[in-house]
Formats: structure tokens, sequence, C-alpha cells
């Protein structure tokens, strides 16, 4: 084979090519198919090689394909942006575009310290966040990351915002049980902001439905609107980090959506182009933005390839192709029958602790022993063993890791492109259960 200088994840290991892929499927170069169970890093939400996307790109390409956004704006950068007002909950109207995911929750940290700045109160400079969770690789992105695994390194670097615990009811940080807990875990954002004086604090971040670092953990109701009265009353932005969760993921166009909440800022990437093309946005209320336009009149961030043609191109056709093809609404009932299957797994299966998840986001949670909900040490990597062997099998699933050892279980995240049919999640759930059988039976549970 011939040497490669493609710098890979994981060094020591083997990938296969990929040549091709349609709808839920990919081929790698020797004709293997994979189901992509995942939509790879929960991104090709709509599948894979679909022409209207690529014809869409094609088109914008033979007119143009970039321009410098201090110099020209552009008609598919425009478009996408008055569709994603239409799409966005209350005065969230205005997009900042960028490449990826990282950038648009960086950025939103940007635009919400200048937000303090513009109305003359600069020392409110920190953006609170949860334990379990991720919102991007960037060293300000990462500062606001709960994850443990891949903050450890960079420590020194980072600042030290992570401070509430998660709504993570399969395992409560406080031992209770809902509701009688009193939604214990929001109100700890109250005494964190105390903590640390609100006069610091620019704002609060939080993935609806927690992610990369905990596969699909939904709140109780009731967690988000507490977290916007205790905003609210200390006057701190919310951030929603809708990277993974938004443009449908979770059968809503936003996941916040199932709570009736407003954030000030909505971070989108992964899903917005699904795929097609590098493209995230950082979405910002009427109310965030009133102050930078009648003060500096420009936000102190943005990329050599923000707001570009051929990707906006690509984002704009993946809307339109959503809203012709109602994948967003599909995604509910798709899901749930997928929920179902997962927990009818879950009941022939004593590996399988917990199955959670909304729309087409879903995470099935490993343990050692179902009833005291045993984690396995992170020695026996069991994540790793699903996702290897669902990969033999052909079959793509997301590792979850929260690295939290002896807080957070081994997990994986199911999450299919939304255009998955009725009779490919059967197959789907036909493979699962085939690497979970033998998992459990290896691991003797
Ligand atoms: N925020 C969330 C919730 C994510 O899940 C991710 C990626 O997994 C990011 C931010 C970072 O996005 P990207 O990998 O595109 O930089």
């Amino acid at each position: 084979m011939q040497r490669s200088y493609l710098i890979k994840p994981f060094l020591d290991e083997e990938y296969p090519q990929a040549e091709y892929g349609k709808g839920i499927y990919l081929y790698d170069v020797d004709g293997k198919e994979y189901i992509d169970g995942s939509s790879g890093a929960v991104t090709a939400s709509i599948g894979h090689g679909v022409m209207e996307i690529a014809e869409a790109m094609k088109a914008q390409g033979e007119k143009v394909s970039f321009v410098y956004r201090s110099q020209f704006t552009s008609e598919p950068a425009e478009k996408l942006a008055m569709k994603l007002k239409e799409w966005a909950p209350g005065d969230i109207n205005w997009s900042f575009f960028v490449n990826s995911g990282s950038e648009a929750t960086e950025t939103a940290l940007k635009v919400a310290i200048q937000y303090w700045q513009e109305k003359g109160r600069p020392s409110k400079t920190k953006v609170l966040s949860r334990w379990m969770s991720y919102h991007g690789i960037t060293l300000g992105a990462l500062s606001m990351s709960g994850h443990i695994g891949r903050r450890e390194r960079f420590v020194p670097l980072l600042e030290d915002f992570p401070s509430v615990e998660p709504p993570y009811c399969y395992r409560c940080p406080f031992h209770q049980t809902y509701p009688e807990c009193q939604l214990l875990c929001a109100k700890e954002l109250d005494r964190a902001i105390r903590r640390v004086g609100s006069d610091q604090v620019a704002a609060f971040i939080a993935e609806p439905i927690i992610g990369a670092s905990g596969a699909a953990v939904v709140p109780p109701d009731g967690y988000y609107q507490e977290i916007r009265a205790i905003c609210d009353h200390h006057d701190i932005l919310f951030i929603a980090d809708e990277v993974m969760t938004g443009i449908g993921r979770c059968g809503k166009k936003f996941a916040i959506d199932y709570w009736d909440v407003i954030p000030d800022i909505i971070a989108l990437g992964k899903g917005l182009s699904a795929g097609y093309a590098p493209l995230a946005a950082t979405m910002i209320s009427d109310k965030i933005m009133e102050p930078i336009f009648y003060g500096s009149k420009v936000i102190m961030s943005g990329h050599t390839y923000s707001a570009n043609p051929q990707s906006t191109a690509a984002g704009l056709a993946v809307l339109n192709y959503m809203e012709q093809n109602k994948l967003v609404e599909g995604a509910i009932k798709k899901g749930e029958y997928l929920l179902d299957a997962l927990r009818i797994l879950q009941q022939n299966y004593p590996i399988i602790g917990d199955v959670r998840g909304k729309g087409l986001l879903t995470g099935v949670e490993f343990v050692s022993n179902i009833f005291n909900k045993l984690p396995f040490s992170s020695e026996v990597n069991v994540t790793k063993k699903v996702v290897t062997k669902a990969m033999e099998k052909g079959l793509l699933v997301y590792p979850a890791v929260a690295g939290m050892e002896g807080m957070a279980g081994d997990a994986v995240i199911i999450a299919p492109p939304l255009s998955i049919k009725g009779e490919e999640i059967d197959r789907l759930i036909s493979v699962f259960e085939q690497v979970v059988k033998e998992i459990q039976d290896e691991l003797q549970v």
C-alpha cells in the first residue's frame, strides 16, 4: 500500500477509503457497504449523494466561488440568512457565517462579551457552562467545554468556565429523582453566578440536548424555562449551542423549540450544510445586535471563508431540500420508531442501561450492572468496542465520551440521516442488535 502523509485521528489505525455515498449508505473503495447510522459526526442529515445540492453548488461555482466578505456580499449568503431568520425562534434574526461549529460557539462567546462592552459593562467576560458538554476544539470553545478528556492537555491555556452539573437524570449528580428534585441542576446556575458575581458573567452556554459528551441526554421539562429565568434575573445572555441538535435533527427546527425558550444567541453547524460544504453560523437576536449597530458597528470576529458563496449555496439548497421533503416534521415519527426499537433491545440486553433522545438524535448507554448502573472501567473501553464491531459489520455509530470516569458511562449516538426510511431503520437495528449481543457475550454481562 502506498505510504500516506494524511494525519488521521489515530495514527496507528487503518481507515477505509470512502468511494461514494447514496442516501443512508456509504461505500468504500473495496465495495463494502456501510449504513451511516450516525450521519458521520451527526452531520449528513439529508443523506449522501443528493443531486440537488451538488447541482446548486455547481451552479454557484460557475458564477463565483469566492468573494471576500469585506468587499462583497453574495446572493446565496443573503438568501440563507433570510431563510434562517424564518426558521429561528423569536427575534433571532441575524446570521454570521463561519466554517465550523467551534468557530460558531467561539464567535458566540465574543459577541456576548462585545454586547456587554457596548452596553458599558466591560467586566462581564466569563461564559459559564456545564460539565459534560462539548462546544468545540479551539481554545475559546474548549474553555467553555466540560469535556474533561478533550480539555486535559490544554488546561493551563483554558479559562475555567465549566461550572454547573448537567441535567443528566439517568445519573443525577444530586442523587435525586425528577420532579422531586425541583430542578436542582438548573438552580445550581443561580448559585454559580452568585459565586462568580453577575458583574463578571457575560453568558451561559448549553447544548439543548447533550451530544458528544453524553449521547443525547435530554433535560427534564422545565429545565430550560428555569435557566432562562435565572439568566434574565442576573442579566446574563443565554447561548444555545445547536451545532448538533439544530436544523431539524431532533424533530423541531431547533431543539430548544421543545421548551418554548428563546435564547439570545444560537450556534449552528453540522446539519446546516448537511456535510456538503464547511459551513456554520452564529445567529444573534435583535436585542443583542441593537447596541452593536449603534455602537462599534462591527462584530469583532470573522474568517477569510466567512459567508463563502459556495458553502452558503450548499446550505441554502439543504434547507430548501429539507422543506420540500418535510424532513424536520418526519424526524419526530421516525425518531419515536427508532427509540421504540432501541427500548426493545434494552429489555433484551442488560448491557444497555439507558436509551434516550429526541427526534433522530438518540443515545444508548452501556452498563456493567443494570441495577446499580455501574459503568464499565475505562480500560474495557466498551464504546470503542461497540463502534469498531459495528463498523466491521457495516454500521457507523458515533462514540460519545464524557471523560468523567465513574460518573458517566460508555455510550454511542445513533443519528441516521433524517431521510432514512422505516425499513432502513429496521435494518440498522438488526445490525446493532448483533453488535450488542456479541459485545455482551464477550464481556459476560
Ligand atoms: N458544539 C457542539 C454541540 C458539537 O457537537 C460540536 C462538534 O461535535 C461542536 C460545537 C464543534 O463543531 P466542529 O467540530 O464543527 O468545530
